[in-house]
């Protein structure tokens, strides 16, 4: 595939134009950034249907999922941090300390500087563009280099970024492995890097030789687990809706299925009745259904489906030259199996049988932390005994893959399906924000304890330093055993003084 290529040699210009554009310190400016935001929202807004095309020509993606997956969702991203810009950016002081009180302790949120946005194919909006936004509100400078395999929206973004977008404060650099490679010779303020953890592991690597910080949005296997209370028809529509929207290429998509031995009959046949509801006796001819990036993709997943040694019972057509992946359904698999080795991200749904809920949570928890974990349930004991044995980025009861467009809501993985977050709202303001602790402290404080610590150090020095130390560490716990519950005894006192004091008034007033 032929894609439009940043030379190499324009990469050291376009980062210092960046430096110069966060130099000139006009982003520290709330109404520039604003401006910069709302643009930002404008930019997609007055581009929907070219970027509609533009999705439809690297993914064939549907319009439905096009509006209501991506855009609509990166347009909120830069709205809300219009919205609320003013907000975020106050200084926050911490709580109140008799120690610290005067020398007016304040956390001030300063941008950490040119920062570089490196994205993924599959979510080529709203993976470059929703970082954006936290970025351009926390007041960096920002370069993206978005995924050449989405060739198409590349271009349009960069295309676009320089008619709406200040060229002092955001740039694009097109390619792939080359030029990212050349990028990852710098220093940045911040990287973010959405992708697989492959990659993640070079990025990362590169990264600590210039200890850029670092944000992974990775993937991996976010499982599904349908518990034998489930609603199997709402299970069945929900769990194959997320299997198959943008052909199953969303880091949250259900990757697999443990069903309870009880009900998995009744649940495969919800999930024929849902396959044929959906796409017809002709998926292919369907135009509900986005095809997979590439080739080279498509193919990984006919391997997959190839060296199954479960029983295919629904699609499992590939044409790798059309880039075609049939919603797929497969069971009665071992834990071994080719299809649970990787993360699919296609369209192609494993389903494996457990004995009960803890066979699922044993599953779960013996490989690496999921980006998303799918509870489906009607027992509330189920789910909070899944939740408190598992850990994944976030977990959904009863729906799935939602989550990623929750406003105001920490999206991100843990362990080996990422780390920190870049959406949603004020999560990505933090993300590319410095919280800078500064103090300003009076003259008069030397005359009190402060005073204390010059030398020549003296006892009585020593005495008044040791006077600032307030804390009074609790009984030692017993050998063997855990603390007690502090008990809430200031609460207590506040209300039995209150308590008195009122008591006091009503008898002097009668
Ligand atoms: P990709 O192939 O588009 O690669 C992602 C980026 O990495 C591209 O910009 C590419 O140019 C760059 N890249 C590739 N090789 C590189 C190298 N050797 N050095 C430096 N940069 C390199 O996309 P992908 O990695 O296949 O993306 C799919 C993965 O991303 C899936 O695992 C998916 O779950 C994950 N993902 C996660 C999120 C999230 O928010 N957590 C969102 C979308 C996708």
């Amino acid at each position: 595939m032929s894609f439009y290529s940043t030379p190499i040699e324009e990469i050291p210009a376009i980062r210092e134009a960046l430096v110069k554009g966060f130099a000139s310190g006009k982003t520290k400016n709330v109404l520039f950034r604003k401006t910069q935001l709302i643009q930002l929202a404008y930019l997609l807004q007055d581009n929907r249907e070219r970027f509609i095309e533009t999705l439809a020509i690297d993914l064939k993606r549907p319009v439905l999922e096009s509006n209501f997956l991506e855009i609509n969702g990166t347009i909120a991203e830069a709205y809300e941090a219009f919205s609320r810009i003013e907000e975020w950016t106050k200084p926050e002081k911490p709580h109140f300390d008799l120690n610290w009180f005067f020398m007016r302790p304040e956390v001030r949120k300063e941008p950490k500087g040119v920062v570089l946005i490196i994205g993924p194919f599959n979510f080529p909006l709203w993976c470059l563009l929703g970082p954006l936004a936290g970025a351009l509100a926390a007041g960096n400078t920002v370069l993206l280099k978005p995924s050449e395999l989405s060739s198409a929206t590349a271009d349009l973004v960069a295309e676009l970024i320089p008619k709406y977008l200040d060229p002092d404060v955001v740039r694009v650099v097109r390619g792939g492995v080359p030029q990212a490679t050349k990028l990852l010779e710098y220093p940045w303020g911040h990287l973010c890097y959405t992708g697989n953890g492959r990659v993640a592991k070079i990025i990362g690597a590169a990264a600590a030789q210039t200890l850029t910080p670092v944000t992974f949005e990775l993937g991996g296997k976010s499982p599904v687990i349908i518990d034998k209370s489930a609603d199997l028809e709402l299970a069945a529509r929900r769990v194959m809706w997320g299997k198959c929207a943008n052909a199953g290429q969303i880091c949250v998509s259900p990757d697999y299925v443990l069903v309870h031995r009880d009900v998995e009959e009744a649940f495969i046949k919800e999930v024929r009745k849902v396959h044929t509801k959906s796409f017809g006796p002709h998926p292919e001819k369907s135009d509900s259904l986005s095809r997979i990036i590439s080739p080279h993709h498509a193919s990984r997943i006919k391997a997959l489906v190839d060296n199954t040694k479960g029983n295919v019972i629904l699609g499992g057509e590939v044409n790798v030259e059309e880039r075609y992946v049939a919603p797929t359904v497969v069971r009665d698999l071992d834990g071994d199996d080719s299809l649970l080795s990787e993360e699919i991200f296609g369209p192609v749904l494993p389903i494996v049988k457990v004995n009960d809920v803890d066979d699922a949570i044993n599953f779960i928890t013996s490989r690496d932390h999921p980006l998303a974990l799918y509870i489906f349930t009607q027992d509330k004991k189920v789910k909070e005994k899944i939740l408190s044995s598992t850990n994944s980025g976030a977990a959904v009861v009863n729906d799935v893959s939602i989550h990623a467009l929750a406003a105001g809501m920490p999206f991100g993985g843990v362990g080996a399906s990422g780390s920190g977050g870049y959406t949603t709202g004020k999560w990505g303001f933090n993300t590319f924000t410095h919280f800078r602790t500064t103090l300003d402290v009076p003259s008069w404080l030397d005359k009190i304890a402060l005073g204390s610590r010059f030398p020549p150090y003296t006892d009585v020095k020593l005495q008044d330093l040791m006077t600032l130390a307030k804390y009074k560490l609790p009984p030692r716990p017993a050998p063997g055993s855990i603390v007690a519950p502090q008990r809430r005894w200031k609460l207590w006192a506040a209300l039995a003084v209150a308590g008195a004091i009122a008591a006091f008034l009503k008898q002097r007033s009668s």
